[in-house]
C-alpha cells in the first residue's frame, strides 16, 4: 500500500504559528521534501524533528518528483514544505500533487499559514470574492497585458512581490488601473508588521521617500462597477457610426432605428432625429 503525501505549513515568521497537527506529521514522517533544505533544516532543528530532509524546488522537480513518488508507492510517508507558508501557494508542491492524484496516491494537506490569506482578512477590502494573482513576471510587456486582463475585474485583487520590484510594480499598477485603493501588508507575524492602508499614487510618494524592505503582500481594491459601466460604454460605437454602418448596410430607416436604439440603450425618437440630420451624408 503506498503513503501518504502531507503538505506542510510552515510559519511565515513568527515560529509560534507552526499548528500541533504540523508539527506531529512531521515527527511521523519517513521523509521531508523541502523547498531549501538549509532554511528548513533550522526550522526542524528549532522543533526537535529529526525525520530525513530531501531537497525538492523549481529546478530539480521532475527528478525529484519521481523519486518521491516511488518512495511514496514503497509506503513512506513524505512531507512537502517550504520556506514558509503554504506549499503550493507561489512555492513548489502543485507538481508533486498532481504525480500522486495520477498515480492513486493519497494526498493531505494541513491548514496553517499563508501570507495572502492572512493579509486578506485585515485588510480591510471586501473579502467575499478575491483573485489571488501571485507574483508578476519581469517582463514587462507580460505584466502589463497581465495588469491590464484585471482592469475591469470587481474582485479584490492580491499579489506577491519582493520589495526590489516593489515600485516598478506598483508604477505598472497605476498605469494599468489609475489611482485605485491599495492595501500593503508587510512583514506578517513579524516584529515589524505593517498594513499601509493608502492609494497607489501615494504608496508611490511614500515608497520613493522610504525604500522598502521585508515581504509584502499587495491588495488592491476591485474595480468600481460604476467605472465598469462607464468603460463599457466608452468601448460602444457611437451612435452616429452605428447609423452610418447599418445604413451601407442597407437597412430602412425604421429597422435602422430599431436596431441603432437597442444596441445603444436609446429613445428610438433621439435615434431617429440623428439620423435624419445624418441622411444626406448616408
Ligand atoms: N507559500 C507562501 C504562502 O503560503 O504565502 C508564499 C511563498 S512566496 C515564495 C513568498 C512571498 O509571499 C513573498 O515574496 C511575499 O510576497 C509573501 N510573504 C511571505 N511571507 C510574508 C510575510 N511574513 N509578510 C508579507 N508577505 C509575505
Amino acid at each position: 500500500m503506498s503513503g501518504t503525501l502531507y503538505l506542510c505549513p510552515t510559519p511565515i515568521g513568527n515560529l509560534g504559528d507552526i499548528t500541533i497537527r504540523t508539527l506531529e506529521v512531521l515527527k511521523s514522517v519517513d521523509l521531508i521534501a523541502a523547498e531549501d533544505t538549509r532554511v528548513s533544516q533550522k526550522l526542524l532543528n528549532h522543533f526537535e524533528i529529526k525525520a530525513p530532509l530531501t531537497s525538492y524546488y523549481e529546478h530539480n522537480k521532475r527528478e525529484k518528483g519521481s523519486y518521491l513518488i516511488g518512495k511514496l508507492q514503497e509506503g513512506q510517508n513524505i512531507a512537502v514544505i517550504t520556506d514558509a507558508g503554504m506549499p503550493g501557494i507561489s512555492d513548489p508542491g502543485e507538481d508533486l500533487v498532481k504525480l500522486c492524484i495520477k498515480e492513486g496516491i493519497p494526498v493531505e494537506a494541513l491548514p496553517g499559514p499563508c501570507a495572502f490569506a492572512t493579509a486578506l482578512v485585515a485588510s480591510g477590502l471586501p473579502t467575499g470574492r478575491f483573485a489571488f494573482e501571485g507574483f508578476l513576471t519581469v517582463n514587462k510587456k507580460n505584466r502589463l497585458e497581465h495588469l491590464e486582463s484585471l482592469r475591469q475585474d470587481p474582485r479584490t485583487l492580491i499579489f506577491y512581490e519582493a520589495p526590489h520590484k516593489l515600485l516598478t510594480t506598483l508604477k505598472d499598477m497605476l498605469a494599468a488601473f489609475g489611482n485605485r485603493e491599495i492595501v500593503l501588508a508587510r512583514e506578517l507575524t513579524k516584529r515589524y508588521e505593517e498594513y499601509r492602508r493608502t492609494t497607489l499614487e501615494d504608496a508611490i510618494i511614500y515608497y520613493e521617500e522610504t525604500p522598502p524592505k521585508g515581504e509584502f503582500v499587495l491588495l488592491l481594491a476591485g474595480c468600481d462597477p460604476e467605472e465598469i459601466r462607464q468603460l463599457a460604454i466608452a468601448e460602444l460605437p457611437s451612435a452616429e457610426e452605428l447609423i452610418r454602418r447599418y445604413a451601407k448596410e442597407g437597412l430602412r430607416a425604421k429597422e435602422l432605428t430599431k436596431q441603432v436604439a437597442e444596441e445603444l440603450h436609446l429613445p428610438k425618437r433621439d435615434v431617429y432625429d440623428l439620423y435624419l440630420q445624418l441622411k444626406e451624408s448616408l
